[in-house]
């Protein structure tokens, strides 16, 4: 059933408690008694815990809160429902005991990135890329991509200086240019790779040292510190398919050591391994590709140095390219290391709230579905503050109510397209 705006649009607030209450549908369910789960966490800004609420709970419960969207983490479970947060959750009416196994790393602070800076929607004009293992978020410049729009001034200012009132006019003119077009084209676009592992990440695990920089894998790198950062990829190494492997390949290439394991002492794996031609074969020959140089010197100067922008050579941040998950090499020595974390191996669920197609849809509804259905893992323009996301909802549909229009599903969903046309557009 259809209603005029004008009856929902009194005022946002009435909108927005309007839009709680017409919602049972698709957003009645807490995901808190699905356990931990990778979803779509709401960090509330309002509320003076800094924890995480799943997206019913982000509509339902903390509708007039201030709220930032964090964007999928895995293994999370809502924490609205539970004695921590002391705002009541109106989805589950039983306290819930406290969450102990989530993370809260700086994202819950409302930080991100290695630079440690806070995430202002009104104000940033970077797109950020999400790493797939900490799933924290990193600015394009911090991950020398391109320049830092704008800051030619010292980059730490905690205290931003007061500006003239004719700055503060320019600096509004070029934020509302931002999202037509604004920035130079990064080095690497998001349509460019699949997934990214930031330089923390890359120097905690052995697996993304070795492949950083070769085919599939592209890391970011200069000749010298006043060369221009340039992309690194190596060479395919040609030739080589499982089932032209030699014996000699076996041997690890990075000389690291091949973990012990019982098995590797009964007579049964040593036939395996002498058996040529056999599956077990081309499973314990390693099809690692041999290291990028440029690769070896920046995981071999640690981290510190690495992420030094006044000597860095390469921070170790690794772009992995479309179909990655297939190009791993499974032999007894890589697989372990990858089975660490699954999503290496096999991409995961994200939670989706219902579909309810039979519900009768309200006009917030119809666009938080659509929200919903925004790219997740991709970079994207920015980390949408779901506040602001809100806004621009709301300055769309205002016209609708003024003319006592009806608003259909079709308007709502052309005004996300140019949503996201506009977030690609950035991206390109
Ligand atoms: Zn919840
Ligand atoms: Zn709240
Ligand atoms: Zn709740
Ligand atoms: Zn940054
Ligand atoms: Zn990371
Ligand atoms: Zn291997």
């Amino acid at each position: 059933m259809e209603s005029t705006l004008t009856d929902y649009l009194e005022s946002q607030e009435d909108l927005v408690r309007e839009a709680a209450l017409a919602l049972p549908h698709q957003f009645s369910q807490c995901t808190y008694p699905l356990g931990p789960l990778r979803q779509a966490v709401y960090l509330c800004l309002t509320c003076p815990e800094h924890r995480g609420i799943c997206s019913a709970c982000s509509i339902a419960c903390h509708t007039n809160h201030e709220q930032l969207e964090l964007f999928p983490k895995r293994n999370f479970r809502c924490d609205c429902p539970t004695t921590v947060v002391a705002h009541q959750c109106t989805l589950r009416a039983k306290p819930e005991e406290e969450n102990t196994s989530n993370t809260y790393g700086q994202n819950f602070r409302g930080v991100f990135c290695r630079c440690g800076r806070p995430y202002d929607a009104k104000t940033e004009r970077e797109t950020m890329i999400q790493c797939l293992v900490c799933e924290d978020w990193f600015h394009e410049s911090c991950c020398n991509l391109q320049e830092r729009p704008g800051t030619r001034e010292p980059s730490p200012a905690p205290v931003p200086a007061p500006a003239p009132p004719d700055a503060i006019l320019e600096e509004d003119d070029v934020a509302s240019e931002a999202s037509s077009s604004g920035l130079p084209p990064p080095l690497i676009s998001g349509n460019d790779y699949e997934s990214f592992v930031c330089a923390a990440c890359a120097f905690d695990h052995k697996i993304f040292q070795q492949w950083a920089g070769t085919p599939g894998a592209i890391i970011v790198v200069r000749d010298g510190v006043n060369a221009p950062w340039r992309l690194e990829q190596g060479l395919p190494h040609d030739g080589i398919t499982p089932l032209e492997v030699d014996v000699s390949l076996t041997t690890p290439m990075t000389g690291a050591k091949r973990p012990l394991s019982p098995s590797d002492h009964s007579p049964e794996s040593k036939r395996i391994r002498t058996s040529y031609g056999t599956p077990e074969l081309m499973r314990t020959a390693c099809l690692a590709p041999p290291s990028n140089s440029a690769a070896s010197q920046i995981f071999a100067g640690g981290i510190r140095a690495a992420l030094d922008q006044a000597t860095s050579l390469g921070t170790g941040d690794i772009f992995f390219k479309e179909g990655f998950r297939n190009r791993w090499c499974r032999c007894a020595t890589c697989l372990p290391l990858l089975q660490i974390h699954p999503y290496l191996l096999e991409e995961e669920d994200t939670y989706e709230p219902p579909e309810d197609p039979d519900s009768g849809f309200s006009l917030e509804e119809l666009g938080m579905r659509a929200l919903e259905r925004l790219p997740r893992d991709r970079a994207i323009d920015g980390i949408h503050a779901f506040q602001e996301m809100r806004n621009d909802l709301m300055s769309f549909l205002r016209p609708f109510a003024q003319e006592g229009k009806v608003v259909n599903e079709d308007d709502v969903r052309g005004f996300f397209a140019t949503l996201a046309e506009n977030s690609k557009k950035t991206q390109s």
